[in-house]
């Protein structure tokens, strides 16, 4: 069974929905929507989510961590995505399509007892990224990470290295670390 450390409420998600929350407070509603997989699977059942994916699509608004309820919709509503699963200490050659609408990476990781995820994003000599306090299912089994897609199209040929850590008390614990070898899409 999915679990969520902070579940959001129905009467906030309606509240995303209908338009009622400040520009913050939905942003944080959206994220976290999207992401979770316990409280998307929850909110399936509110003609929020379908309507609320496509509208965050359409406008170019995905966050950067999604759910999968969410690919499924996605998938459901004929969106091309390209899926890279790997393992803790994998690695895999990677690359963006003409016609990719989402490019998935789907880090394995487990995280019972978990209460807080950092992602940290390490290309060549530029100065590393880190995606703070990302929503999780506690009991899912991996991280599914959609980079922007005009990043990724830009982005030449490389290697990416991505690390989930658990950020606790006592410090900082890996929960997985990911090598993407990233080509550009050959040009004709
Ligand atoms: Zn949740």
């Amino acid at each position: 069974m999915s679990s969520c450390p902070s579940p959001l409420a129905d009467d906030l998600v309606l509240d995303w929905w209908t338009g009622d929350l400040g520009a913050a407070e939905a942003r944080r509603v959206e994220r976290h929507l999207l992401s979770c997989g316990a409280c998307s699977a929850r909110a399936e059942l509110l003609p929020a989510l379908a309507e609320g994916v496509r509208t965050l699509v359409r406008e170019g608004r995905l966050p950067s961590v999604l759910s999968p309820t969410v690919v499924e919709r996605l998938q459901r509503d004929g969106r091309r995505i390209r899926e890279y699963r790997v393992a803790p200490g994998g690695g895999v050659q990677c690359t963006v399509g003409p016609d990719d609408d989402v490019v998935l990476a789907r880090l394995s990781a487990r995280f019972g007892g978990v209460t807080r995820v950092d992602l940290v994003r390490q290309s060549g000599n530029a100065p590393e990224e880190r995606y703070t306090d990302l929503p999780f299912d506690a009991a899912a089994t991996e991280l599914i990470f959609a980079p922007p897609m005009d990043m990724l199209r830009a982005m030449p040929a490389s290697v990416e290295i991505m690390r989930l850590l658990s950020v606790e008390p006592q410090g900082e614990r890996l929960l997985g670390e990911y090598t993407f070898n990233h080509s550009p899409w050959p040009r004709e």
